[in-house]
């Protein structure tokens, strides 16, 4: 067992990642699992899934109101997205940074966002923006048997 994984649990968080419409129909779901993945954080969940319009309404419940709400949800439902489940010290935060800013034209290049979208509509990635809401998030979009415990092999070479 390593005990270096259980002294940190108490700053462990879990964040919601989810390839968006349009980065699954533009094939960019390798490139962007990819990104989480060599950052060394824990996959915990993963699947390909039809929003229904109920989920993406309290998903972005928070938006509601927005003048775009109504076009945010037809995209998120338009089609599969690919939710992910990522768990780590300072997942959601970290996860964040990889995402960039909403607005892909103001993203830095180097994040997903900055080198992969142009335009908020159309902006490929989500991710939680609190450890509260990736919580919430990680809960609504997966069931219990669908999120895995496990330790990688390379838990001893990511963490002191
Ligand atoms: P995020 O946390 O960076 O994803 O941004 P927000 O939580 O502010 O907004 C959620 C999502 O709503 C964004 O990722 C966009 O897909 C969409 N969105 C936000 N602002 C706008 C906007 O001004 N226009 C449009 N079309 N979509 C927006
Ligand atoms: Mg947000």
């Amino acid at each position: 067992f390593l005990p270096h994984l259980v002294a940190a649990m108490e700053e462990v968080e879990e964040t919601y990642i989810m390839v968006k419409p349009d980065g699954v129909q533009r094939g960019l779901v390798g490139e962007i699992i990819s990104r989480f993945e060599k950052k060394g954080f824990l996959l915990k969940g993963l699947k390909l899934f039809q929003c229904p319009k109920e989920l993406a309404e309290e998903h972005y419940k928070d938006l509601k109101g927005k003048s775009f709400y109504p076009k945010l949800i037809d995209y998120i439902t338009s089609g599969p997205v690919v939710s992910m489940a990522w768990e780590g010290v300072g997942v959601v935060a970290s996860a964040r940074k990889l995402i960039g800013a909403t607005n892909p034209l103001q993203a830095e290049p180097g994040t997903i966002r900055g080198d992969l979208a142009v335009q908020t509509g159309r902006n490929v990635v989500h991710g939680s923006d609190s450890p509260e809401n990736g919580k919430r998030e990680v809960a609504l979009w997966f069931k219990e048997g669908e999120l895995c415990e496990w330790i990688p092999a390379q838990a001893p070479w990511l963490r002191e």
